[in-house]
């Protein structure tokens, strides 16, 4: 065979396959661009406070910024107002009001690209507009200050969930704990074995006023609770599945299938130990390895827990860092659809945690990256209606029903009850 013919015969074997493949790419990004995309967890305004920057340039935040978000067809990112428990007892309301107050400050500096959304309504209107909507989640229900007035008064500042703890047990719920810490035992978070009376009463109030109720952080016994109490479907804002990777902030199967069973969404974290078992397990064994110099480091600084947390911090990196070795991106795939196989393909959505997390996956490092998730989900065979779901319609579909439920109990009179220290 002459060599011309050869490469012809070659090039009409292989552009049948090429197309094919094109073809999938090509669905993948007109679908993204059409659709919805929130994610429910951005650390943007935490990265913002300790070092301002201009949203509208490149590399603003380690994981965001217009352009990016641009890029990555994102509709709706939910700033997270993540108050640290080191502001527990002290300032937390006022530090959630100032992070508050800069996300205002941010949308209002951008007002061609960007608008403040707290409805499914106003969601659909930005994207009809073309801006992208930014919405508020508090992280750490101690940022309430144990007064239902003050989570009312977070509500009506354009808040849209609450976090009922970090790593911090509060005065109401008990937290999963700070499985980051080498001296970490669960055991010490549990103070009230889930939530308190108290604690009731806060999500009975945010299933009243249209406020999200996020098990993300909180412990096994909180999220049983919450289960039980919630007058609403409640969401994991950012978690993924712990039979994927047992870090204890990650959801057994069955939370995942009773938070579906009542019209809750699970929405993926990408952080490589929530993605990897091998990652989580590397960080375990770190954690053992560091854990004598850990010891010193907290007799040292015991007192001032954001110096102790910021020398833990520097003390990871001198050895290489949390974690170990990244995961590889198409574990987020795997996790959504573990979701999917588990709680049903209404139950799951993103919730990536950039700017709060180190390591997120190779592959997947900012938020221009969303359209991966499209073109593999699709490629793995899900239609177009579920991609959709995954982007965004499950989260819209869920804040619906959520705020289905304030129209529900608009009659009903406010809580008043007051918190009292045991
Ligand atoms: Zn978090």
């Amino acid at each position: 065979m002459l060599p011309a013919m050869r490469h012809s015969l070659l090039i009409v074997m292989l552009v049948p396959m090429i197309a094919r493949a094109d073809d999938v790419a090509t669905r993948a990004r007109k679908l993204h661009a059409e659709s919805i995309v929130v994610d429910t967890h951005l650390d943007a305004p935490d990265q913002l406070a300790s070092k301002w920057a201009d949203v509208s340039n490149k590399g603003a935040t380690d994981h965001f910024d217009i352009p990016r978000a641009r890029e990555g067809g994102l509709t709706a990112p939910f700033f997270s107002i993540y108050v640290a428990a080191s502001y527990a007892d002290r300032g937390a309301a006022r530090r959630a009001l100032e992070l508050i107050d800069l996300t205002h400050r941010v949308v209002d500096g951008h007002t061609k690209d960007m608008t403040l959304a707290g409805s499914v309504a106003e969601i659909r209107a930005a994207k009809q507009a073309n801006k992208i909507a930014i919405l508020m989640g508090i992280e750490g229900g101690h940022a309430i200050e144990d007064s239902l007035g003050v989570l009312r008064e977070m509500y009506r500042a354009g808040v849209r969930y609450m976090t009922l703890t970090h790593t911090n047990t509060n005065h109401w719920a008990d937290s999963s704990g700070p499985f980051y810490e080498p001296d970490f035992d669960p055991k010490n978070s549990k103070v009230h074995g889930g939530l308190s009376d108290f604690g009731r009463d806060v999500v009975k109030e945010m299933n009243r006023i249209g406020m999200i109720v996020d098990i993300s952080h909180v412990s096994d016994d909180t999220i049983r609770d919450v289960l039980a109490v919630s007058r609403a479907p409640v969401m994991a804002s950012h978690s993924s599945c712990r039979a994927l990777s047992s870090i204890p902030r990650n959801l057994t199967d069955d939370q995942i299938k009773q938070i579906a069973a009542k019209g809750g969404v699970v929405m993926i974290n990408v952080g490589s130990a929530f993605l990897d078992q091998k990652v989580y397990d590397e960080f375990v064994a770190l954690l053992g390895k560091v854990k004598p110099e850990y010891m010193k480091l907290k007799a040292k600084y015991g007192k001032d827990p954001a110096k102790l947390r910021s020398e833990m911090m520097a003390m990871y990196k001198r050895h290489g860092g949390r974690g170990g070795p990244r995961a590889p991106w198409i574990k987020v795939v795997e996790h959504i659809e573990r979701v999917m196989q588990v709680g049903g393909e209404d139950a799951v959505g993103l919730g990536a945690d950039f700017d709060g997390i180190e390591d997120p996956p190779v592959g997947f490092e900012d938020v221009s990256l969303y359209p991966k998730l499209s073109e593999e989900l699709l490629r793995r065979g899900h239609s177009e209606a579920q991609v959709r779901k995954v982007l965004g319609e499950n989260f819209m579909a869920f804040f619906a029903r959520v705020e289905a439920v304030k129209a529900k109990l608009a009659s009903e009179p406010p809580f008043t009850t007051v918190y009292t220290p045991k």
